[in-house]
This record gives structure tokens, sequence and C-alpha cells, in this order.
């Protein structure tokens, strides 16, 4: 077969952002060569060329375009067939926006291990958290099988054996939403310390590792004292707690994006100037704790929370990557966060883009 030359302006081969231009050559499914500087016989340019994507974070269930709130109420009540239309099209712009790893970080339904199959025949793998687990009355009945009782912590244990049966991780609510007009989140951590340990074991038990939703600071230290795996949000992130992450090598997926958005049009949420000022600094915060997380060695994963409000599926992913790079992180760490750190946390192989391995690639013409 003639083989493909393709020039690029950047490449990131799954490991190291080349700082030159290439000359890439692929045949049959396979590079073959790189070669640093011009390609003047090239049959096509880009300016990317890089493993496929991963997303680490977001509901596919959700509908991330809609915007007004209405109708983002009504969807949580319009049935398995809606949802898993939803979740069809939203994979579908993933696949064309080249991403092919999704985490679903849960859904009380249970769309997301339907999704799972439907992906696979679209050569995504989505990694299903299934349903989420949180205590009774708590932030997250959208995501999370509520576990009350006289014995709150047996439900609970036995809830995350349920859900290990045909789940790939174990997903846990640990603290509230943010308040942003008091820039704080709401409510003390949802479990406590030995609560946590507890589930966050009995996953490990079955095989799965934890992530969980909290931000704060009362959420991360306890969420890193139970020995979670990964992090999602962590706004009000701290050095210490960063730390002590790096210390356990535990995940932090910061999404900027969510309230990214509710800075950039605070007409959806009714911010005044004193709350604006408020999501600036949370936002700022989150800025100078990605940059020390890089420093101090913390796993960083690419996650946006798609599907709520305001994060696109798809879009939304590459919204994140500008934002982490915009907040200091450097092309390369990006590039890492959203593909090969992700795969190797979710325990896939990682992708090598060498000379003689697979062409196992993306192109873009802009990525961030
Ligand atoms: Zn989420």
């Amino acid at each position: 077969m003639k083989s493909r030359v393709i020039s690029v302006r950047h490449f990131f081969d799954g490991e190291k952002l080349h700082p030159e231009p290439c000359r890439i050559e692929i045949a049959d499914g396979i590079l073959r060569s790189v070669t640093p500087g011009p390609a003047p016989d090239a049959d096509e340019h880009h300016e990317w060329m890089l493993p496929p994507l991963a997303e680490s974070h977001c509901h596919l269930f959700l509908d991330g375009d809609e915007l007004d709130a209405a109708k983002r109420k009504a969807h949580l009540d319009a049935g398995f067939d809606t949802w898993l239309a939803t979740g069809r099209r939203n994979l579908e712009r993933c696949r064309d926006l080249g991403i092919r790893v999704i985490r679903d970080a849960g859904d009380v339904h249970g769309v997301n291990h339907r999704l799972r199959e439907i992906a696979a025949g679209m050569g995504i793998r989505v990694i299903s958290a299934g349903k989420a687990i949180r205590k009774a009355g708590r932030y997250g009945s959208f995501m999370a099988l509520e576990v009350a009782g006289v014995d709150e912590i047996d439900a609970a244990v036995a809830a995350v054996a349920a859900v290990a049966e045909d789940s790939d991780t174990l997903k846990i609510v640990l603290s509230g939403i943010i308040d942003f007009a008091n820039g704080k989140v709401k409510g003390e951590p949802q479990f406590t310390l030995e609560e946590l340990r507890r589930l966050v074991d009995a996953g490990h038990r079955r095989g799965l590792r934890s992530f969980v939703h909290c931000s704060g600071e009362d959420g991360p230290a306890l969420a890193v004292a139970a020995g979670v795996d990964s992090i999602e949000h962590g706004f009000f992130m701290t050095p210490a707690i960063l730390e002590a992450m790096a210390a356990k090598q535990i995940a932090w997926t910061p999404t900027f994006i969510p309230v990214e958005f509710q800075y950039r049009e605070p007409q959806y949420g009714g911010w005044d100037a004193p709350t604006r000022g408020k999501l600036r600094a949370i936002l700022d915060n989150h800025a100078r704790c990605l940059r020390l997380a890089v420093e101090y060695g913390v796993p960083v994963m690419a996650g946006s929370d798609a599907g709520s409000f305001g994060v696109r599926h798809g879009y939304g992913l590459l919204e994140e990557l500008a934002l982490m790079r915009r907040a200091g992180m450097s092309e390369e760490a990006v590039c890492a966060a959203a593909t090969n750190v992700p795969r190797r946390h979710f325990g896939l192989p990682p992708v090598h883009l060498r000379p003689g391995e697979r062409a196992d690639c993306i192109f873009a013409d802009a990525l961030q």
C-alpha cells in the first residue's frame, strides 16, 4: 500500500511533545517514520498529531448543550429511551472529536452501562461507574444510589458490592455543590473518614478504583486520608492536600469548565458582581493549585464534567484543555493529561506513537 506522508507542527508521541515540526510516514496502519523538519512531499498538513483523547469525567446521559433550566430539569424525568438517545448523540460527537476513552462519572438509571456497549461498537471505551454512592438526602440524586437505613454504612458497603457486579469503577459523592454566592462548599462531607475508608476498601476488594466528587478543604483531606484513587473537581484545593496526593499518587481531575462557565456567563446563574469576583477567586486558586500539582507530581487527568450546566460533551473537553494550558500547565503535560495519564489510571495500555508501532493517533487543527 502507498504510504501517507503527513506534515505536523506539533507531535505528542504519548510521552513527549516534539519541539519542532515533523514529517510523518504511515503505511498499512503502522507508523513507519518520524523525521524532524519540513515535509515538502507531504500529502496532508495538520497542526497536531497525538494519541486519541480521553475524557476523564462526564455524564453521558445528560445534555450539556441545553441551557434552559426548565428543560434540563424535565430531562431528568424524560425516561430511559430519551436518555439513551442523548447519550448516543454525545458519544457520536466525542468520536468525531477524537475522544476514544470516556469515564462516565455516574448516573442513577444505569444508562451509562448500556452506552458502554453502544460505545464499544463505535470504537470508544467507556469506563462506567454505573450508579454512584451518596448518603441519604444529600447531593447527587441524578447520579447516585442513596444509602440509608438503621445501619447506613453497612447499607453503603452492600451497595458497593451491588455496584461492583457490573461497574468498572466506584464513584462516591463526598461533598455537596459549591455555594458561589458565599464562595464555599455546601454542608459537611457526606461520610466520615471511617465510613469513606470502608467504602473505598470495599471497592478495592472487588477490584474497583474509586473516584470521589469533592470540593472544599474537608472533603479532599478526608478523601486523601481514606486512600481514594482519584479526586474529582477539588475546588478550594490546598498545597498540603496536593503534597499528600502526590505522595500517595492520587489522581486529580480538576474540571475547570463548569465553574468557568458560571464566571463567563453570569446571567444564567443570576450572579452579581461580588459573586462573580468569588468565582474568579475560586478559579484563580484552582489554576495556582494545578501548577503546584504538576510540580509535585500529582497525576492530573483532563475531564470536563460534560453534561453539567454549560458543559457540552466533546467540546467541553477541548475547552478544559485550553483552560489547563491557560492555568500554566505545559502543552506536553496537558497532552499527557488527555491521553496516557488517564489511560494508565483506568488500567488501559498507554499509546506510544513510535516507528514500528500501530498509528493509533488523531490529527487536529486546533487542540486548545
Ligand atoms: Zn460529575
